[in-house]
């Protein structure tokens, strides 16, 4: 793994093989007038001087998990189900993602004190079914950290899902190794939700490790960030979805980038993105379809698009929540 700390920001981190699947060597590749590599791989890995520009409308914590954390690093928007940031350790750190600015300060594992809160709080409120373990990428984790934490939460006497939101088989597929798909099949029920954003992902090692995971009896998903210069053109998605959903794993989430501090350049305008997921709805079916969502800024939980679009102002939209509460996302350039 390499690993340095850009100044001031989201430290640069990248595996080797995930560097292996651009087209261009990092030191010399073709940038764009705001200095992003053009290349996809390496647009999602390497600093960029557009992340010091900034937007007035940007946040540190995008999605409002600050105000529903219940303890430490253990966060509940639903009534269903609670989130855990395990580790802020990733095996690639992706300029776009939401969680960049939390990361650098969670770098340690889940110590014994806010696994055993967890398992605490599980046993009393049995409305809670199911546990997304997130980051970070919790698949950094040692398997015997991981273990600690399943058999915490399975030492609730009631079936709760357990979902692993993680990069690591496509960013590290050596860590899929037998002992760690042997630990996520003895832990069942589980399920797995890849982040994934190119075609260009889809390496033979890592369809390899998809299929060892399904084989034991991880159903995957698949989560897709809409990332300008990246895959916002709909035959790159179309390719993305149809080829994913052919290997058994299903797309699931096509997510309108939230306003993270530092990622303005790679939102798509809401207007594009409506229009990029249209061509979809007509081109795939309705099994390589995932659904295309934003998450309320500052709280209040995933809108689904179209459907939760109340009206268009002249700079932003007006969003309808589940729970009907409102919410502006703006329209950007
Ligand atoms: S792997 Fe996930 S948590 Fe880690 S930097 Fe990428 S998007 Fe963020």
């Amino acid at each position: 793994m390499q690993d340095f700390v850009a100044e001031g920001g989201l430290p640069y981190r990248a595996t080797p093989f995930w560097l292996s699947l651009a087209d261009e060597e990092p030191e010399a590749c073709a940038r764009n007038a705001h200095g992003v590599p053009v290349d996809p791989i390496l647009a999602q890995a390497l600093p960029s001087p557009a992340e010091a520009l900034g937007s007035p409308l940007e946040l540190r914590d995008p999605l409002g998990e600050a105000g529903n954390t219940i303890f430490e690093r253990a966060v509940r928007q639903y009534r269903s189900r609670i989130l855990v940031r395990a580790t802020g350790q990733c095996f690639l750190f992706c300029r776009h993602c939401y969680r960049r600015a939390l990361l650098p300060s969670e770098l340690h594992f889940l110590d014994e004190a806010a696994i055993a809160a967890l398992s605490e709080y599980l046993a009393v409120h049995p409305e809670v079914r199911e546990v997304l373990v997130s980051g970070g990428d919790p698949l950094t984790a040692s398997d015997a950290q991981l273990a600690g934490l399943f058999g915490a939460i399975r030492s609730v006497p009631r079936p709760i899902l357990i979902r692993i939101c993680t990069r690591a088989p496509i960013v590290l597929p050596a860590r899929v190794g037998a002992e760690l798909v042997d630990l996520l099949a003895r832990t069942r029920p589980l399920t797995m939700v890849l982040h994934i954003n190119h075609p260009r992902e889809l390496s033979a090692p890592f369809l390899d490790r998809a299929e060892a995971l399904m084989k034991a009896g991880i159903p995957l998903h698949s989560q897709t960030v809409l990332l300008r210069g990246i895959n916002d053109a709909p035959d790159i998605l179309i390719e993305l979805f149809s080829t994913l959903s052919l290997r058994g794993i299903r797309p699931y989430y096509l997510f309108q980038g939230d306003l993270a501090a530092g990622t303005a350049h790679f939102r798509v305008p809401l207007s594009r993105g409506l229009a990029i997921y249209e061509t979809l709805r007509k081109e795939l079916s309705g099994l390589e379809l995932p659904r295309y969502a934003v998450d309320a800024p500052g709280g209040g939980g995933k809108i689904y698009l179209p459907e939760g679009i109340v009206e268009r102002k002249a700079k932003s939209w007006v969003l309808s929540a589940s729970d009907g509460s409102l919410h502006e996302y703006p329209e950007e350039e």
